[in-house]
């Protein structure tokens, strides 16, 4: 059993990833990472994506077709698998993946800051970009989020960690995925990646970086242009031993993230997963 994080980056084309993410390109190039393409699933839109990514059921499936009408995730997922398992875990990121997957419905005055053993996610750092618009990102800075998650990898070193970050989405939709803007994001991202990354391998953690969905050249996702359905897949200090040239699906993660853990994977989860 090898303690993992997924970092997933929203919004994140592909081709995006391998022009501007230079720190994580760098680590490939010197074998420290390998970078797939990853095939998400339809419709490409942020919460039934962060389901499908925890449950390793398409959207038909699991049910959630929108960000719409949050619910707990109805289905068995990664937290509550490896809660049941006695495993711990901890997330910084949307608030949304409380709403899936804590078991109850977001509440910045209750929410923000969660640590709590009977919890599905055992330690939770969620903000809610309430009033968003294209005016205002009301987006915390990546290092900030690093930082966060950083510090529950230091003072609780969970099972499975999370960290999600919206910027490129949000630059996404205000400039559009060819907008430099967007590309500069990136960058922005990748640089506080620098600096994560490497303290959480040292900490013994392998690492797997993201998207959910890509972005298009108007501003939007939701469809199956290969600007939203492909998205990058880096693994630092993994087995897996697949060709860089296979395309993986995106159903793969929940079930390989349990396997690394040492967790089985529950029936609904069928796609093998990734080695
Ligand atoms: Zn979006």
């Amino acid at each position: 059993m090898t303690k993992t994080c997924l970092i997933i980056v929203d919004g994140l084309r592909d081709d995006t990833a391998r022009k501007c993410c230079n720190w994580l390109m760098g680590s490939v190039a010197q074998g420290d990472a390998r970078l797939w393409t990853m095939q998400a699933c339809l419709p490409t839109i942020s919460a039934p994506l962060y389901e499908t990514i925890h449950t390793g059921l398409a959207p038909a499936d699991h049910g959630l077709m929108d960000n719409e009408g949050l619910r707990p995730c109805p289905h068995p997922n990664v937290f509550s698998t490896l809660q049941g398992a006695g495993k711990t875990s901890g997330v910084v990121g949307h608030s949304y993946f409380h709403s899936l997957f804590a078991g109850s419905t977001f509440d910045p005055f209750d929410h923000v800051e969660v640590d709590d053993p009977h919890s599905p996610i055992t330690h939770g750092r969620y903000y809610s970009m309430d009033g968003y618009d294209a005016d205002n990102a009301v987006q915390p800075a990546e290092v900030d989020l690093c930082g966060q998650l950083w510090g529950i990898a230091k003072r609780h070193a969970p099972d499975y960690l999370l960290l999600h970050s919206s910027s490129c989405d949000t630059l996404g939709h205000t400039h559009t995925g060819l907008g430099a803007a967007y590309e500069r994001q990136a960058g922005k991202v990748d640089k506080a990646l620098a600096q994560l990354i490497p303290r959480l391998r040292e900490a013994g953690y392998q690492v797997l970086i993201t998207a959910d969905h890509g972005m298009d050249e108007h501003g939007d996702h939701g469809g199956d242009a290969p600007s939203l359905v492909n998205v990058p897949f880096f693994a630092f200090d993994t087995a897996i031993t697949a060709p860089e040239g296979q395309v993986l699906d995106q159903r793969a993660l929940a079930p390989t993230i349990l396997s690394f853990l040492g967790v089985a994977a529950p029936d609904t989860m069928k796609a093998a997963p990734l080695a």
